[in-house]
């Protein structure tokens, strides 16, 4: 099985992708994480999008692409994965086709989660994560079962992402809607583009990909 997950910053991404790689055993690519990884390292590619990022702005379509194929092409994404944050631009679409293709391989569903975009400052205002397995919670909406310990894997080490603030929010939902949303009709087109309600509670919306999930499964 072959996902992406298309929604705008603090759509709920990361928190389905997660889901997904726990339950189906699909490998979760996602850009920001592997970016926000590099920076960590203070390598090449860390160095040169660190400032991008913190401004709210998509860093180098060149530079993700061949993040991704190289990340790909790796024998653990054979089975399926499900790509979050990529793609962001119609060239990233774009290449991404070709590089399926050369590998063989198609996607087999494109699934947006449908927000109401003022509701996502306050989601990513209270979003928090796991600073040793990349868990993500919300002060509000989505807690650790213990106060300060990660329900995954233990950790009571928490990290705030610098862009989480109402001024870059304002530059990564203008970069959403001027960039990344033209993907849509290109998925829209092929006919794999699948719509759910993201506003709905994290159980609700994980029910709602099962049951586009489950009916794809069927018809192949
Ligand atoms: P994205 O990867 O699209 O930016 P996340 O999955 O990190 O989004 O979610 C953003 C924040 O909102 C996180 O703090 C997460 O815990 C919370 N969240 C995710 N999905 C929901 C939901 N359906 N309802 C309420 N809060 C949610
Ligand atoms: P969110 O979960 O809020 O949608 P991400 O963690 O996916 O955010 O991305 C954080 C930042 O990383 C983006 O604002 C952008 O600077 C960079 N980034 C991530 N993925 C891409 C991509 N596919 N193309 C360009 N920039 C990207
Ligand atoms: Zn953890």
């Amino acid at each position: 099985m072959r996902l992406i997950l298309l929604g705008p910053p603090g759509a709920g991404k990361g928190t389905q992708a997660r889901r997904l790689m726990q339950k189906y055993g699909l490998v979760q690519l996602a850009t920001g994480d592997m970016l926000r990884a590099h920076i960590a390292a203070d390598d090449d590619i860390g160095k040169r999008v660190k400032e991008i990022m913190a401004s709210g702005q998509l860093v180098p379509d060149q530079l993700i692409v061949f993040m991704i194929a190289e990340r790909i092409s790796h024998p653990d994404c054979e089975k399926g994965f499900i790509l979050d944050g990529f793609p962001r631009t119609v060239p990233q679409a774009e290449a991404l086709d070709k590089m399926l293709a050369d590998l063989d391989q198609k996607l087999d569903a494109v699934i947006k989660l449908k927000v109401d975009e003022g509701k996502l400052l306050k989601r990513i205002e209270g979003r928090f994560t796991c600073a040793d397995c990349g868990a993500s919670y919300h002060q509000e909406f989505h807690k650790p079962k213990v106060e300060g310990i990660c329900d995954e894997c233990g950790s009571d080490h928490f990290v705030v992402r610098p862009d989480d603030n109402p001024e870059k929010m304002k530059v990564r939902l203008t970069a959403f809607r001027e960039q990344t949303a033209p993907i849509l009709p290109y998925y829209e087109a092929k006919g794999i583009l699948h719509s759910v309600d993201g506003m709905a509670d994290i159980d609700a919306v994980s029910d709602a990909i099962d049951a586009i999930l489950d009916k794809i499964a069927i018809s192949t």
